[in-house]
């Protein structure tokens, strides 16, 4: 077997790219020591999206079928208007095949379980509660020095760090910070009924809500709204909130809105994108996942991106090790236009439906989507 010139690597940042990163390298032979800065490794709860393209990342580094059976697949989209009545409905694509839904809802605990224990369970180091202070570069690999005083030497640092990634700032300065597009998205877990099994959209003058079946029990209610000025809203008010931008529903979407009680169970994220130009590397350091292109959740591909990068950056890393420089400008240069194309497509479809709300003239959402996820279907 040939000696792998990356050995060692240095993950920052524990969530879906990190992890995915420290169990592809693992499974290509190369160590890695994951950092996290959050001590008690928490993931909120309400669920997440997985069209075929990310089942097919999570295949081929062994996780597809956990994430299947701690989810719920479906076969895509059903469109309905505000009071709820069907207008038509879309299959998702499959690039898996029949054995396979083509798309899956997972709760974000469920999913970070599967990675979590995945990642521990391969050997991987996760010191949790700690963050990179900064580090040193030779010709050889890189010193670096933690937050808790500790050092560790490492071929590689991959920056997985988030949308608000200190690393890249780090690297590059302030050059690209998050920006707020202009919509917020609120989520609520329910109790999935039994009869729906297809992922829902309905369509209201000033907003667009949705139903994702994310278990066997369970299903998260999401409203897409316009927030002007990205307000900070008051966390003890978040089911009010809620409850007033989902009144001109009726139908499922009403009477689960009557059901909203405790702000707790609500979670609120504006949407904000970053899309850092190439490179996403400056020496031994490298970004992925939202650190280096963070999207809107409209394709639902965010993390899918995340776990792409992953899979490929592994790849990568094990065939052309030797030359550090050639092995991530290769990776950048296969992954920068997926990871552009879900950003691009992403705002705009943002822009479209924030257009349709005030009434103005937009594209062709289907269309769009549809030629966007079958460009994602072909290999990374
Ligand atoms: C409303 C909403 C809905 C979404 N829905 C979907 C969906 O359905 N499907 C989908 O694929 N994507 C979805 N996404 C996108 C998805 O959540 C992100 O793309 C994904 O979480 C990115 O993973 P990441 O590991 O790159 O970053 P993160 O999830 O942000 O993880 C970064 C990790 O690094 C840690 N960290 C940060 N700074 C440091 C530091 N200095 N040192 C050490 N650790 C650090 C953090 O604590 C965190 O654990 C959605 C996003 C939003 C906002």
């Amino acid at each position: 077997m040939t000696k792998l010139a990356i050995r060692k690597v240095l993950i920052v940042g524990g969530g879906i790219g990190g992890l995915t990163a420290a169990i592809a390298l693992r499974r290509k032979g190369i160590e890695a020591d994951v950092i996290e800065r959050d001590p008690n490794w928490s993931v909120y709860g309400v669920g997440i999206i997985q069209p075929s393209n990310v089942l097919r990342a999570l295949h081929e580094i062994g996780l597809g079928d956990a994430c299947i059976q701690n989810g719920r697949g479906f076969q895509g989209w059903r469109f309905c208007d505000a009071q709820g009545n069907l207008l038509g409905e879309a299959g998702s694509h499959n690039v898996l095949g029949p054995d396979y839904p083509p798309v899956n809802g997972i709760r974000r605990p469920a999913l970070h379980k599967i990675l979590t224990e995945t990642t521990l369970g391969q050997g991987t180091l996760v010191r949790l509660g700690v963050t990179l202070s900064s580090w040193v570069e030779d010709l050889e690999g890189v010193d670096a020095i933690f937050s808790d005083g500790t050092e560790g030497r490492y071929d590689l640092i991959i920056g997985a760090d988030g949308a608000y990634s200190k690393l890249r700032q780090q690297i590059f300065g302030d050059m690209s910070k998050p920006s707020f597009t202009g919509q917020g998205v609120w989520r609520h877990n329910f109790e999935r009924p039994r009869d729906l099994d297809w992922g829902m959209l309905f369509f209201g003058g000033k907003s667009k809500a949705g139903l994702v079946p994310i278990s066997e029990t369970l299903m998260y209610l999401f409203v897409a709204t316009p927030e002007p000025g990205n307000p900070k809203h008051p966390t003890d008010q978040l089911h009010t909130l809620l409850k007033e931008r989902l009144a001109e529903y009726g139908g499922i979407v009403k009477q689960l809105s009557e059901q909203i009680v405790d702000a707790n169970d609500v979670v609120y994220r504006p949407m904000e994108v970053v899309m850092l130009p190439e490179p996403w590397h400056k020496g031994r350091v490298v970004l992925i996942g939202d650190a280096a292109h963070s999207s809107t959740p409209h394709l639902a591909e965010g993390a899918g991106m995340a776990i792409e990068d992953s899979v490929l950056l592994a790849e990568v890393l094990a065939t052309n090790g030797q030359n550090v420089e050639l092995a991530l400008t290769m990776f950048e240069q296969r992954r920068a236009p997926r990871a552009k194309l879900v950003y691009d497509v992403s705002v705009r479809l943002g822009e479209w439906e924030m257009a349709q709300w005030n009434g103005q003239p937009h594209g062709d959402v289907g269309a769009l989507m549809n030629s966007t996820y079958t460009t994602l279907m072909q290999p990374i």
